[in-house]
């Protein structure tokens, strides 16, 4: 194993890490810790840290650490296929009882399932095969993407552009062309105090329409949105909310992407998201629940309406001219294989309904009632706590107080890992399912401690 001081050095010289303040992280003033083993729900740092890992990684360990089943599916697959490509037809066993599998669990209406890297790459996927689908149809001018503000679909030039956050396209040059946002469901910052939420979800369909009256509809190909919003700041949607927006987009003949890389495969105590809200989705964009991140994959659920287009204008127009080397990877496809079996075996969507319940109730007896809490809010294994300056006045705390930052950072030296959601004053939970109700407790009773240590 290499010296502290060796990989420290290794790590400023050499690695660029994603999301991370470039210039402190060279002076050694960001934290740079270095996982070394993980197990459940634990991960261990190279200096022998023992932390509870309440944001799975990135919100994509459902399953928790160290799976041996899923490690021994990856070694045996790398021993007797690492690879072979999946263009002009041809395929591996592992990933055509993965595509079965996918879609035996998706909601109905669903057709196909394209395989691709990450969440970032499906969105890519999704956005051109909307165009495609519209350029067969004869519609060239019905190309725009309906997004939401404060929604995340990732950091690619077309996904960082959907991706409704600021940091996201600031000196990136985004948004690209084509791309148009609308309002996030976030009830806690409706424009009106008084405001009831079914007044909440009209005010946002009244938005939605507005938008789709100034661009014109035959303009407008697609809206895609997270059936829960994630990265924004974990914002379940207003009762009633998708829908309304359903109803709207089916009048204007505009397909629906639901961005399920968070919400697939078990994170709301439902396989899928699309069924827990009532959204009839045409695309369905998943990843990290998918492999529960031992191996990267992601992919594209196509639906019936938009795959029997896709199919017959090959005819005309030859194959499709997309795909990635590592579309349908073997070695991501035994991962998966092994995480779906293993979800079912453990009944671990189950899990995560019942024991996610747990975690939100825990949460919002130990902070709920403290000053500075606005809101504990949440579905499934997935929380938020938001803090507000001033809740009965409704002044929000600005990014730069950092209170989410300061109040993680508390939570780690207790051994709690939850995530400052990048808006500052919210603090996000999303264990994996495994979870027990003795570290629910943990969190909750660490959580309780670590705001009063800074509020
Ligand atoms: N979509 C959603 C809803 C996400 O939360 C993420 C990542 O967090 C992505 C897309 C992008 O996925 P990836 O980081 O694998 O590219």
């Amino acid at each position: 194993m290499l010296r502290n001081d060796q990989l420290d050095q290794w790590d400023r010289e050499a690695f660029f890490h994603p999301s991370t303040h470039l210039a402190q992280h060279a002076r050694g003033e960001a934290p740079n810790r270095v996982i070394q083993t993980a197990k459940g729900c634990h991960i261990t740092d190279r200096d022998g840290n023992e932390l509870l890992d309440a944001f799975a990684g990135l919100y994509c360990v459902n399953v928790g650490y160290g799976r041996p089943e899923i490690a021994e599916a990856i070694a045996e697959q790398a021993k007797e296929l690492a690879y072979y490509h999946a263009y002009v037809g041809h395929g591996t066993e592992v990933s055509i009882t993965l595509a079965k599998m996918v879609l035996d669990r998706a909601p109905a209406g669903m057709s196909k399932v394209y395989f691709g890297l990450g969440g970032s790459d499906a969105n890519e996927t999704n956005i051109k095969l909307v165009w495609y689908y519209n350029n067969i149809l004869g519609r060239p001018e019905k190309k725009k993407i309906i997004s939401r503000w404060r929604g995340y679909h990732g950091s690619g030039l077309m996904t960082g552009s959907l991706t409704g956050l600021e940091l996201f396209h600031k000196k990136f040059d985004l948004p690209l062309a084509n791309v148009i946002h609308t309002d996030a469901p976030y009830y806690l910052r409706r424009p009106d105090a008084g405001m009831s939420e079914a007044a909440f979800v009209d005010h946002l369909v009244a938005e939605l329409e507005a938008l789709i009256e100034r661009e014109g509809a035959d303009t407008i190909a697609a809206f895609i949105g997270e059936p829960l919003m994630g990265t924004g700041g974990i914002v379940p949607p207003p009762e009633g909310y998708w829908p309304a927006i359903q109803k709207v987009l089916d009048k204007h003949d505009i397909l629906l992407i639901a961005d399920e890389v968070v919400t697939g495969f078990g994170r709301l105590g439902s396989m899928f998201g699309s069924d827990h809200y009532g959204m009839r989705p045409d695309l369905i964009t998943i990843a990290k629940g998918l492999t529960s991140a031992y191996a990267p994959l992601s992919g594209s659920i196509v639906g019936d309406k938009m795959w029997k287009v896709l199919e017959q204008g090959t005819d005309e127009n030859g194959p499709i001219g997309h795909g990635w080397t590592y579309s349908a990877h073997p070695i991501g496809a035994a991962a998966g294989v092994a995480n779906l079996k293993l979800i079912d075996d453990l009944k671990l969507v189950e899990n995560a309904g019942r024991v996610g319940k747990i975690l939100n109730d825990a949460l919002r007896d130990a902070v709920g009632g403290h000053a500075h809490v606005a809101e504990v809010r949440g579905e499934g294994m997935i929380a938020a706590v938001e803090f507000q300056k001033d809740v009965a006045g409704r002044k929000f705390f600005e990014a730069s107080e950092k209170i989410g930052p300061q109040i993680s950072a508390k939570l780690l030296e207790q051994g709690v890992i939850a995530r400052a959601m990048p808006q500052g004053d919210i603090l996000g939970f999303a264990p994996p399912f495994c979870l027990t109700e003795a570290e629910v407790e943990e969190i909750a009773g660490k959580t309780a401690e670590a705001v009063a240590a800074v509020l």
